[in-house]
């Protein structure tokens, strides 16, 4: 195993390994209790649930990372005035690193209630301190160390499954190549896999997993712990896109106790933009996760407690009931005096099945001018018949060779606005197949190279390396079955007055039940929108908190 890249560290090692000046540390006395360890007495375990952050007082403390064989690979040794600690400590989630005093070592520890009250009362040294946090996390995710090693074949779809779901959730991993990597041939050996059971994912506290789900996986690691049952939040938010987390943001800030449920990873829709260019203060574009993560780690600065990845499956209870229950995949129960409906989207996709591998690079379901630039003096393949596929053809068509519009119907005027059907029949470059379907999509390292598509009985292939999809959202709603939450025709969740006509802005048809977001009948299918929502809507849930009893008996059972 190589020892892992120091690049990030080496670049910005003073801000990775700040030491706070004696005055410092005494304003951070009163966050803290002061501990005692004897030489070589662990301050942190991996996969254990320390003290939390701690501040060396004196002594020093030896940082290592574990491999699976037992090896232990130095991080950093800590002088006093140095901060040992990271993400995981924030949010008091298992440590992904071993952590041993060097002599005898005082350290000031800082639970993870104390640390985000830390953050708000001390702002300038909680600023220091998060952004030392977030930085040792990219440094461990850059260098693969202190997370799980997923073993299995390379480009096989389970190993991409897990891998993809270790990077959504900002988890540090490694994976390793079970047909060409010599150390993973030997780890195969000597857990004696049968390569039919790969991948296989080594967790870093011991225990291996043959081919979990994304659940499984969770839980050994310890990204997710048990749901109390008994504890009634003041609001449960289901989906941690940009609605979901700005909402999370701002209620917990402004002293509302939160759960944030979410059944794939954080950062929805967003965190799989490859680049957003129209968000508000990002001039030159941040990617989608790079803004979501951030976002992420703000909400467990105030508080917002995480339950990811847990899917809700019910709804239930009344305004009336004080109470909502929601019933998590697991088995397990939410109880929440409020509910936020954050649970977004999803683009419809065609039924081909090499579809995913050409995602990243040639599949858009967007047509800004990056993909404009991206696709400019070349031939391009768009399908859809709304307004939305009618406005990306007349942009595209500004900027590229020549648009194929693909639609299903026998005529584009049933299904999009007479001004674009006009405008577009007078595009030169646009060259419009009613009755059309795409049957394949051809190319290789994710590169699309052809599109074909079918027609009356004809098979049409074009050398095409990027294909828009304009087909639609479908709202992510199937889990409100039965709860009362009454959806438009589309099944998007309607709100305000199109829901009920007292009703308050962003509310649904049920009282103390708010939907934000892509979720939301009749919003606006951006970033900014669902953050703007996120905002919003506690204004509306503090108005419903205030009518309803804040104390309830515990549920049985
Ligand atoms: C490829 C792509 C690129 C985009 N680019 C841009 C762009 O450049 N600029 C822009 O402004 N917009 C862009 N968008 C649109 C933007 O991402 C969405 O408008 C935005 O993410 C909507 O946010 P949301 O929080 O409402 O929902 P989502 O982002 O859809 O998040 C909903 C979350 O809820 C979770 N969820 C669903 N059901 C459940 C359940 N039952 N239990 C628990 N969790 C659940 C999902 O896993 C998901 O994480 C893009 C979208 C895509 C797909």
């Amino acid at each position: 195993m190589a020892e892992p890249t120091q690049t990030l560290v080496d670049s910005r090692r003073p801000q990775i390994y700040p030491t706070l000046e004696p005055a410092e540390i005494e304003r951070l006395r009163r966050f803290g209790e002061v501990r005692s360890y004897a030489a070589g007495e662990a301050l942190a375990t991996v996969g254990g649930v320390d003290h939390g952050l701690a501040i060396i007082l004196a002594g020093h403390v030896d940082v290592v990372r574990r491999d699976p064989w037992d090896r232990r690979w130095p991080i950093v040794t800590h002088s006093p005035g140095s901060i040992m600690g990271e993400l995981a400590q924030l949010a008091g989630r298992p440590a992904l690193v071993d952590a041993y005093a060097q002599g005898a070592v005082e350290a000031l520890t800082i639970p993870p209630e104390r640390l985000r009250a830390l953050m708000v009362a001390e702002a300038e040294l909680g600023e220091r301190i998060m952004r030392a946090l977030i930085l040792r996390r990219v440094g461990l995710i850059q260098a693969g160390a202190g997370g799980p090693v997923i073993i299995g074949r390379a480009g096989n779809g389970d190993v991409l499954r897990l891998d993809g779901f270790l990077s959504r959730n900002g988890h540090p991993h490694q994976s390793l190549d079970a047909e060409t990597d010599a150390e993973a041939k030997a780890l195969i050996e000597r857990f004696h896999i049968d390569p039919g059971q790969l991948p296989i994912v080594l967790c870093p506290g011991g225990q291996l997993l043959r081919n979990p789900s994304e659940g499984e996986l969770a839980r050994c690691i310890g990204l997710v712990g048990p749901v109390d049952p008994k504890r009634l939040y003041d609001v449960a938010i289901v989906g941690a896109g940009p609605a979901g987390l700005a909402a999370g943001v701002y209620a917990a800030s402004e002293g509302l106790s939160v759960l944030m449920l979410d059944g794939r990873a954080f950062g929805g829709q967003a965190g799989a933009s490859a680049r957003i260019e129209n968000y508000l203060g990002f001039p030159t574009g941040i990617t989608g996760m790079a803004l979501m993560a951030r976002a992420y780690t703000q909400a467990q600065k105030f508080g917002v407690e995480m339950a990811i990845p847990d899917e809700a499956r019910t709804l239930q209870g009344t305004e009336d009931d004080g109470r909502f229950i929601l019933a998590l995949a697991t088995g397990e129960r939410v109880s929440a005096r409020s509910v936020i409906i954050a649970s977004g989207a999803r683009y419809r996709r065609i039924a081909a099945a090499n579809l995913a591998s050409f995602e990243a690079t040639s599949v858009h379901y967007w047509a800004s001018p990056l993909e404009g630039k991206l696709c400019a003096g070349q031939e391009v393949v768009l399908v859809g018949g709304g307004n939305s596929a009618g406005q990306a053809v007349v942009y595209l068509a500004s900027q590229v060779a020549k648009v194929w519009l693909l639609v299903r119907g026998s005529r584009l005027e049933s299904s999009m606005s007479r001004y674009l059907v006009d405008r577009i029949a007078g595009l030169a470059n646009v060259e419009l197949a009613t009755e059309a379907q795409i049957s394949g999509l051809e190319g290789s390292d994710g590169m699309l190279q052809a599109v074909r598509w079918r027609r009356g009985g004809e098979e049409i292939r074009r050398d095409v390396r990027h294909l828009f999809l304009f087909i639609g959202a479908e709202p992510n709603t199937d889990w409100l079955a039965g709860s009362g939450v009454a959806l438009d025709n589309k099944g998007f969740v309607l709100t305000g007055a199109d829901a009920v006509s007292d009703r308050r802005l962003l509310e649904t048809s049920r009282g103390g039940v708010f939907a934000i977001g892509d979720v939301r009948a009749g919003s606006v299918k951006r970033v900014a929108a669902a953050v703007g929502e996120g905002a919003q809507v506690v204004a509306a849930l503090h108005a419903f908190l205030a009518k309803t009893p804040a104390r309830l008996p515990p549920l049985s059972g």
